[in-house]
């Protein structure tokens, strides 16, 4: 090639050294496609969810005054008994893995609206936002918006309200670190404790101002957690939404059903796991456990909920903690099915009475 012919493979156009620049730029591409394979076939490396088929809880039809509870995805589960319906979290959006970490992100009203009809849901009376990181509190306002539910989380979580347009009469601003709050909504009562959050350190701080999207997916600031305590005539279920507690907050307190957070737990040590086990299931004196937030939350609500890759949350680990404590302490390990309604306290065909 001559001096100053321009070299299709080169940055520089012509140069002297371009034979060399082109083994350069070759070996640097196999480089990023070897990579970027290596990365894809890492992301699709998950735990199998067969071991949860057998105990997934039954479909149970609404009825009235029956409380019925449905998953859907990360810890947005809606809450109804027929008379009232509350939503914790409600993330419906899931924007895909690129804009989370290279991008914005966005509440996107088409995919809330079509999340809230699977779910049967048109009218809300409160969306509890257990903190505020995006994939449980981006979307809460706009939820709030669309089916006249009061917004109620931490003052960071009122910050994504005020952002969206939502009036201060349509939020509940709780205090999120030392007071515990009660409300009722119905024959609900739901009690809002102080916890924490898991310990791995991103996106924690307070949102302090209105957070307008669409925002860095770290944008969205913990701003606090809690765990909600949920009674009704019928029962008692505690929903941790994330797999952090405070030492004793929950002493004395009483439910039968932990819907329990396991995002991130997987990649804790044996001791944690051990410790969160006996600051959140124990004291309240489970006798069912049912896992939540342990969903690949970049994929499409449409799409088969999938379990986060190996690479991203170690679930096999959790898995097999779940299997064994429950096993050893004669706990029910429950899962729920994605959308349709079940009875959180009902039998599960083929577990011990
Ligand atoms: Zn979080």
């Amino acid at each position: 090639m001559r001096a100053n012919e321009p070299d299709p493979l080169s940055f520089f156009g012509g140069s002297t050294h371009a034979p060399a620049v082109r083994r350069f730029l070759l070996i640097a591409l196999a480089l990023v496609v070897a990579g970027g394979g290596f990365v894809a076939w890492k992301l699709n490396d998950r735990p199998s969810l067969e071991v949860m088929q057998p105990r997934v809880l039954p479909e149970a039809p609404p009825r009235a005054n029956e409380p019925r509870i449905r998953f859907l995805g990360v810890s947005t589960i809606a809450i109804g008994d027929g008379e009232s319906t509350l939503l914790v979290d409600g993330f419906f959006t899931r924007p895909g893995l690129a804009s989370v970490l290279l991008g914005k992100v966005a509440p996107d009203d088409e995919m809330i609206r079509s999340g809230l009809a699977r779910a049967g849901i048109s009218k809300l009376d409160a969306v509890l936002v257990a903190h505020s990181h995006y994939d449980h509190a981006m979307d809460s306002a706009e939820v709030a918006r669309q089916t006249g539910a009061l917004l109620v989380g931490s003052e960071s979580t009122a910050n994504i309200g005020r952002g969206a347009g939502l009036p201060e009469d349509r939020m509940r601003v709780v205090e999120e670190t030392t007071e515990t709050t009660e409300m009722t909504f119905g024959d609900f009562r739901v009690t809002l404790i102080p916890s924490k959050h898991l310990p791995h350190g991103m996106a924690m701080g307070e949102i302090e101002a209105p957070l307008e999207p669409p925002a860095r997916a770290t944008d969205y600031l913990e701003g606090g957690s809690f765990s909600m305590l949920v009674e009704h005539p019928r029962g008692t279920m505690l929903v941790q939404s994330s797999a952090g507690w405070v030492d004793g907050a929950l002493a004395g307190r009483k439910a039968e059903v932990v819907l329990l957070g396991v995002g991130g737990l997987g990649m804790m040590d044996e001791g944690y796991r051990a410790k969160y086990w006996s600051e959140v299931v124990e004291p309240v004196g489970a006798r069912r456990v049912i896992p939540i937030h342990w969903d690949d939350f970049t994929r499409p609500l449409e799409d088969p909920l999938l379990p986060m890759p190996r690479m991203l949350d170690g679930l096999d680990a959790t898995l097999a903690f779940l299997e064994e404590r429950t096993a050893a302490s004669g706990i029910d390990l429950a899962w729920l099915p994605i959308v349709a309604p079940v009875d959180p306290f009902g039998a599960r065909p083929g577990a011990e009475p």
